[in-house]
């Protein structure tokens, strides 16, 4: 069976900003029996834990890919560049695994799929990608929200 890319606070790893992690018997069901590579693209590119929370300022993570979209946490410091930094990595990751899916961490400025917070820090939520799932997607890797989270 195909490898599937995990974010890696699915997988029980405490890497969230908060320092904990979001692993769950609902998770590990939905990748029973597949090959999984498990990964945390704020990690990956550069950031502490536990962080300061960040979110999409100005457009979703396709925008941020194209340049008119920033990431930024909630005392101003600019993080896109380690941002896009962490998605190019998990994309390498995806890639030298032969990974043609992915589930990932709803809401995340990195791992949302669908839905994002708003970047207002007020826990509003807007229609889009984050980083890491825009170019995952962008590539033909398909991101699925996981489920229950
Ligand atoms: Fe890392 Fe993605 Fe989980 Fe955030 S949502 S902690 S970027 S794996």
């Amino acid at each position: 069976m195909e490898a599937i890319l995990v974010s890696a606070c699915l997988r029980g790893v405490p890497c969230r900003f908060d320092g904990r992690h979001k692993g769950s018997s609902e998770v590990e069901a939905a990748v029973t029996g597949r090959e999984v590579v498990s990964f945390c693209p704020e990690v990956a590119g550069g950031l502490v834990t536990p962080r300061r929370p960040a979110e999409l300022v100005g457009g979703d993570g396709y925008d941020v890919l194209d340049g008119t979209a920033r990431v930024v946490d909630d005392t101003g410091r600019d993080v896109t560049a380690e941002f896009v930094h962490g998605a190019r990595r998990a994309l390498a990751a995806a890639r030298s695994a032969g990974c043609t899916e992915a589930l990932l961490m709803p809401r995340s400025p990195s791992c949302g799929r669908g839905v994002v917070h708003d970047g207002s820090f007020t826990g509003e939520l807007m229609p889009g990608d984050g980083v890491t799932a825009a170019l995952l997607e962008r590539n033909g890797i398909a991101v699925r929200p996981a489920p229950g989270v």
